[in-house]
């Protein structure tokens, strides 16, 4: 994304050079069927320390099956499993940094998330906060972390939300749910093993995905365009429609929805999203509504936006018998409304990728109340 930042714009004779923003990368990623066994020797460099663990924060859905037994413990290392029904939040985040400094005399050689967006979530802030001083609810917004987190290394075993490769963590804190954007929150390894997608319930599947196929038409709609952000894009796009549409084997499909995800969200690293995801939030504040479902339940009505993103998801929609829940916000009160209105208007950077600098023109509380209201 061009920062224009008056400030700092370098007058080069009469030509004015804009501020770009410098963006961290996940520096090492290993990928293929079968690599998170290689696990053990990667973290073996960072085993500096007898006394010091590994945490691996681990989605509970795994307890008591075989991944378990191939995680590769040291005598002081822990696992935390933990519950991905609700989304991560700033007190949940607090409450294990809290856990782990107590337990422990020293601070962790690692921190370890294996699972969907919501334990790598869980697992970049809990690295970051382990260093950094205070609550994880002062950190949420734009590069206020001060010290670099521990090194963190995450594990998706559902594809979609590219919070594999991102530099945010979500989280829902007190007043607002916002992400702790930071140079610090990026993994410092991932590992892509597509086996590990295996069990994810078909529904799910779709959800997540879908969250994925709409980082790509968000950003490939949106103002903030550039070629960066293209080129992720349309390979994300080219893999959803793929995985989405057409019948591969199960094992190609899951290789593609993995590399998919990471595009996806490469891609918004130098945009940003757009309607579908600032409504989404609204409904996530408010209801808990899970961040793909909310994605999905809000695309569908947003093809005055985005029609030919919204046809080819009717598409993906009917190929694969799903049925998104309806009446959603049937019960909602005129204050409720309002809530989920405040919440999606409020992120401004999102409308304006959607709808360019002069966004307030184009959209009202009241055409919001309407999408809202269908759902
Ligand atoms: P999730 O982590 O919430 O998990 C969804 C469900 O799938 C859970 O019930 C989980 O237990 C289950 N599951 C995961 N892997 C499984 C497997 N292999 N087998 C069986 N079940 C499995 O799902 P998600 O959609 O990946 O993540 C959503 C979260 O990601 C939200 O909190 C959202 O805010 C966040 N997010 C973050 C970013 C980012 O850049 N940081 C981007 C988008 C979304
Ligand atoms: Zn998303």
């Amino acid at each position: 994304m061009e920062v224009s930042n008056k400030e700092n714009e370098e007058q080069i004779g009469t030509e004015v050079t804009p501020n770009y923003r410098n963006f961290p990368m996940v520096p090492r990623v290993i990928f293929g069927n079968g690599c998170f066994n290689q696990l053990g020797e990667i973290l073996l460099p960072k085993r500096k320390s007898v006394e010091a663990p590994i945490i691996f924060l681990i989605d509970d859905v795994f307890e008591g099956t075989s991944l378990i037994s191939r995680v590769p413990l040291f005598p002081n290392d822990q696992i935390i499993f933990i519950s991905a029904e609700e989304e991560p939040k700033t007190d949940q985040v607090d409450i294990l940094v809290k856990q782990v400094r107590s337990e422990f005399k020293e601070l962790p050689l690692g921190i370890v998330g294996i699972g969907g967006g919501t334990l790598l979530d869980l697992a970049k802030a809990v690295a970051i906060m382990l260093n950094n001083k205070g609550k994880s609810e002062e950190y949420q917004g734009w590069d206020l972390v001060k010290k670099p987190s521990i090194y963190h290394v995450g594990i998706p075993t559902i594809s979609g939300t590219g919070a594999e490769v991102s530099r945010t963590t979500v989280l829902l804190g007190p007043e607002k749910k916002l992400g702790i954007n930071s140079d610090y929150t990026t993994f410092d390894q991932v590992i892509l093993d597509p086996d590990l997608t295996k069990g994810v319930p078909k529904e799910q599947w779709f959800y997540t995905g879908m969250d994925c196929y709409i980082h790509c038409v968000e950003s490939l709609n949106g103002t903030f365009l550039n070629a960066f952000s293209q080129s992720y894009g349309e390979k994300a796009l080219e893999l959803c429609k793929d995985v989405f549409l057409e019948d591969l084997e199960e094992s190609e499909s899951r290789d593609k929805l993995m590399m998919a995800s990471w595009h996806g969200g490469m891609s918004i690293a130098y945009s940003q999203v757009g309607v579908a995801h600032a409504m989404s939030y609204g409904l996530s504040y408010l209801l808990g509504v899970r961040h793909g479902i909310g994605n999905c339940l809000v695309f569908q009505y947003l093809e005055e936006f985005y029609p030919e993103g919204v046809a080819l998801f009717n598409k993906m929609i009917e190929k694969h018998n799903i049925s998104l829940p309806k009446g959603v916000c049937s019960d909602l009160t005129d204050s409720d409304f309002d809530i989920m209105i405040n919440v999606a208007l409020s992120l401004e950077p999102l409308w304006e990728n959607a709808l360019g600098a002069e966004w307030e023109k184009h959209i009202s509380p009241e055409k919001l109340k309407s999408i809202y209201q269908k759902i």
